[in-house]
Formats: structure tokens, sequence, C-alpha cells
């Protein structure tokens, strides 16, 4: 819906029930009272006017604090989770560092053996620190188990898990979580809203790498927080992104708001092809297992099915019958996948990911992960097909 709300879009009519795909599509889109443009326009300016009584006429003081475009895209980013408020950070790092920040000496924290490993990194180099303890869950079903009453101060949950793909009961998770007094966050990176919404399955906060599937083309680095009502770390958020000067530049908040108008239908396709991928390469000699929530092979795929209820992405790794040289030697001869990190853009890319994580890397190094992207399924399937067969 369109009103007139000057140049900081604002399209929340309160009396229009409207779905979240819709939301996302019409993201932005305003009247600019002075000229009538219908997409925002990107508002650099580092300072902001006070009115005759020396007060502040807008929301905005100082661009480090907030600006126009970072608001922009945290209005919508919030809707996009069902959240009350969210901020945009300079990075998914960024907002990462700013949430592990508040985890004070003496406390305890939880985070998957195998995830994101930058967060992994990030996130045991704090605790020591900082002076907090750490475990390192397997399986959600520890979580339980590891919560420490009065010390568990953050459980991290990511979902489907990087490269591995596992997935983690949100709501299991979530329950044991409150039992313990602690705060859930959940990395949603790879399951963004069209198809899961963790502060709907009684998550904290969500968290999204906006580099990936929110920007969606490769071309912006950016990292979103959002939060439920009354979220008692978002005052000292608000405060680090301040003070570290962590906030999204306004020219790359705008191109994610761009991005994200999209993100279902790119999410709906990457995901019909990363099945079609999946089901295809099953099938083929060369590789010994398909690693796809998908998949009702996958031992996650009960979950799955419940909690990624709009695809199951466009994430999925493959293990080499060849071992590590079949995998370095696939990733290095596609055609149309990318040889190149990253996820969740509308091209598809294809890595060996030990390689990418170096040294202290726990990943499988027969292991082959894809981005798959939104192109022609026949001209992927063909692809790998061709990288694969090299080796027959
Ligand atoms: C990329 C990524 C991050 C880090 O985000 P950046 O935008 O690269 O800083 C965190 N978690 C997951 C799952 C990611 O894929």
């Amino acid at each position: 819906m369109i009103v007139d709300s000057g140049t900081v879009p604002e399209n929340s009519d309160p009396d229009l029930e409207l779905a979240t795909a819709t939301k996302a599509v019409q993201a932005g889109l305003h009247r600019d009272s002075i000229t009538g443009a219908a997409n925002p326009a990107i508002q650099l300016s580092t300072t902001f006017h006070r009115d005759a009584d020396y007060q502040l006429p807008g929301d905005f003081n100082y661009a480090r604090t907030n600006h126009p475009n970072a608001a922009a895209l945290e209005s919508v980013a919030a809707q996009l989770d069902g959240g009350e408020s969210a901020l945009a950070f300079a990075s998914g790092m960024a907002a990462i560092s700013a949430l592990f920040n508040t985890i004070p000496a003496g406390a305890h924290a939880m985070a998957p053996r195998i995830m994101y490993h930058g967060a992994q990194d990030l996130l045991i180099k704090l605790s020591e620190t900082k002076g907090f303890a750490l475990d390192l869950y397997e399986h959600d079903r520890e979580i339980e188990s590891l919560m420490r009453p009065g010390q568990t101060d953050l459980v991290w949950v990511e979902t489907p898990t990087n490269p591995m793909w596992d997935v983690i009961d949100i709501e299991s998770a979530a329950v044991a979580t409150r039992a313990g007094g602690a705060t859930l966050a959940v990395d949603s990176t790879v399951a963004p809203p069209p198809t899961t919404r963790p502060l709907e399955l009684g998550a904290d906060i969500v968290f999204h790498s906006a580099t990936k599937y929110y920007g969606g083309h490769s071309d912006v680095i950016g990292g979103l927080l959002i939060a439920k009502p009354d979220e008692r770390r978002w005052p000292g958020l608000i405060e680090s992104r301040t003070l570290n000067g962590s906030i999204l530049a306004p020219f790359d908040a705008w191109l994610v708001l761009r991005g994200l108008r999209t993100l279902f239908v790119r999410y709906e396709r990457s995901s019909a092809n990363a099945m079609a991928v999946a089901k295809h390469l099953t099938e083929h000699p060369a590789v010994a297992r398909v690693l796809y929530p998908g998949l009702e092979s996958h031992p996650g795929h009960g979950i799955a099915s419940r909690q990624m209820t709009g695809g199951y992405g466009g994430m999925l790794s493959l293990l080499l019958a060849g071992g590590e040289p079949a995998a370095r030697r696939m990733a290095s001869r596609t055609k149309v996948f990318v040889p190149a990190t990253s996820l969740g853009g509308v091209e598809s890319l294809i890595e060996h990911r030990v390689a990418a994580e170096g040294p202290n890397s726990i990943v499988p190094p027969d292991l082959v992960r894809l981005s798959v992207g939104i192109e022609d399924v026949n001209d992927l399937i063909a692809d790998l097909g061709r990288a694969l067969d090299q080796d027959r």
C-alpha cells in the first residue's frame, strides 16, 4: 500500500492485513511528499537539523546512530519476522559480535559444534577474553542437559547448520532455553522468513546475514537482528551499535531493501532448483551422500518439514565417493556454478568447503557445498553432471 510519508518509507497501514510475501514485495514503496517518487531515496546526510526550539523534528540526529535508509529496512525486516524491532548492521558478523558481546563474564553460553565457522571463532575468542563458559553441543537434544539455570545466558542456534545442513528444532530449543532463564538467538540466514519465523517458534532474537538471501545478489554485506517486544538486551544492542559505529551504510541499506522485495520468489525458485539437484545427484555413482533437509533420507527431514514451511532452501552439500581430490576437482570444473564462497545469491556457487574454512576446519574434506541459485535447473544439473563425469 502506498502512503504519503515524506522521504521515509512507511508501509504499515494498520487497517490492511497483508501476507508477509506482499509486505516484502511492497517493502519501502511510498510516495515522496516532495518529488512523488515511488521508491525510497538514498539519504546520505550524516547530520539532521534541529528546529527553532532546538528539538529534533524527526527520528534522526546523527547517522552513526540511525538514518532513514537503515530505519526503512529495519521496519520491513521486523515485519517479515513478526518482531517488534530490528537493527541493521554493517555486516552479519558485526551484528553477531554486538549480540555475543552482551554475554557477561562468568556466564555460560551454548552454540552448535558445526555451524558458520566465523561466528564460532568469534564466540570461542570472546569466551576466552571475556571469561564466560562455552559449550558446543552436538545435537539439539543436548541443550536441555547442558543448561545451567542461573548461569546460562545465551543459547545460539543455527538452522540448517552450515555446511552439513542438520536441522535444529527451534521449538524444543526454546522450551529448554526458557526453562533455564536464558535467551534463545537463532541464526536463520539459510532459512529466512519465506520458510521459517523463529520468533513465532519461541526464539527471542533472530539473526540474518543480509549478505545472503536478503540482499540476494552477492553485491552487499549486511546483518540484521530482530527481536520481540521488551527484549531485555535491546537497549544494550542499540547502544553498542552507536558506540561501535557498526550501523549499515545508507546505500547498503537501500540495496538490502531492494533485494528483499524479491526474497520470496527467489527463495521459492532456489528451493525448487535445489530439490531437483539433490534428487538427481542422489542417483549419481560419484556421489556418496547428498546432504539436503528436503530429502526424506536426511536425518533432519522430519523437523524441517514442520519448521521450513516455505521450502528447504538452496543450500546442499555433497560427499564425494572419490574423497578430497574428487571434491577439489569438482569444485574447479563447473562452468555455470561459480567457484566462490558465500550463499543465497541469484547465481549458483560451488565450494570445496574445507579449503575455505582453513586448517582448523572440522568439515569433512570430501564435502562440496552448493548454493543453488535461480537459473534454469537443467543447466545446473548438466553442469554438475559434466564436472562429476570427468572423473569416471
Ligand atoms: C555469512 C554468514 C554469516 C556472517 O555474515 P556476514 O554478512 O558475512 O558478516 C553468519 N551466519 C551464516 C549462517 C552465514 O552464512
